[in-house]
């Protein structure tokens, strides 16, 4: 059965669609591409380099001069792929809440955007994978084989992401993380490049009422459907083996 070369994933913060494109992925043996990751990366960067996240040139510059490289290297300590940034591992280092607090404004950045662009888009040239984020089936991958757009009321991607906190021995206060999310599905939603989009021709996949296994075994059984329709498409045309 043919399975779908490049499945793009397009949701808001919290949905899980990278949990259930992570695990979507180990079990189709498919590389996982988080595109959160690049812009994050960079919001580290910059912040690092003690750049304002807000200065659009020099942001863009470090964005064209970064090496970026995401595989599919897992280490076993829980990670969903590695994140080399300039031959440094910073996996781990991108998911702080200074970070949360500032991607979305280095992201509505269209130097950086074109920067990311070519390194997300040569990554699924190899085929086999699924990539996430907000705008690949609209904007990255527009000819992905099979587009998900995974959703979920603010209130219930709030409380997961209180709970995920929580669990990693984290301090957490939910009205701060609702207020934290609220804002970046503002921005990410009203930005005038590539904002996050639902694309016309994806397969919805709300989550709100789902646990994650329920929203990870929903995911894989449109990967499945698309495998069958396929299928009975080259039957009808005579081209299946
Ligand atoms: O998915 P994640 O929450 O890690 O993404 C971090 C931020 O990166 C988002 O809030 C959004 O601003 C940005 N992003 C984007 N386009 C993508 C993926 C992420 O603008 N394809």
């Amino acid at each position: 059965m043919g399975l779908p070369r490049t499945i793009a994933v397009d949701g808001p913060a919290g949905s899980g669609k990278s949990s259930v494109s992570f695990a979507v992925a180990q079990r189709l043996g498919y590389l996982f591409v988080d595109t959160g990751a690049f812009y994050r990366a960079i919001t580290l960067l910059a912040l690092r380099q003690g750049i304002d996240p807000a200065d659009a040139e020099r942001v863009a510059a470090l964005a064209r001069a970064a090496e970026i490289n995401l595989s599919g290297d897992l280490r076993e300590d829980g990670r969903q792929y590695t994140l080399l940034v300039n031959g440094e591992d910073i996996t781990w280092q991108i998911h702080s809440p200074e970070v949360d607090a500032h991607v979305s404004v280095v992201a509505a950045n269209p130097g950086v955007r074109q920067a990311m662009l070519d390194a997300q888009r040569a990554l699924a040239a190899r085929g086999g994978v699924i990539m996430a984020g907000r705008d690949i089936g609209t904007v990255v991958l527009p000819d992905a084989d099979l587009k998900i757009y995974i959703d979920a009321t603010l209130e219930q991607r709030a409380e997961r992401r209180y709970r995920q906190r929580l669990l990693a021995g984290e301090e957490a206060d939910l009205a701060t993380i609702y207020e934290g999310l609220r804002r970046r599905d503002m921005t990410d939603s009203q930005r005038d490049v590539a904002p996050l989009l639902r694309a016309p021709d994806a397969v919805y996949l709300d989550t709100t009422s789902l646990s994650l296994d329920e929203a990870i075994e929903a995911a894989y059984q449109i990967v499945l459907a698309w495998a069958r329709q396929h299928q009975h498409l080259d039957e009808d045309k005579g081209t299946a083996p």
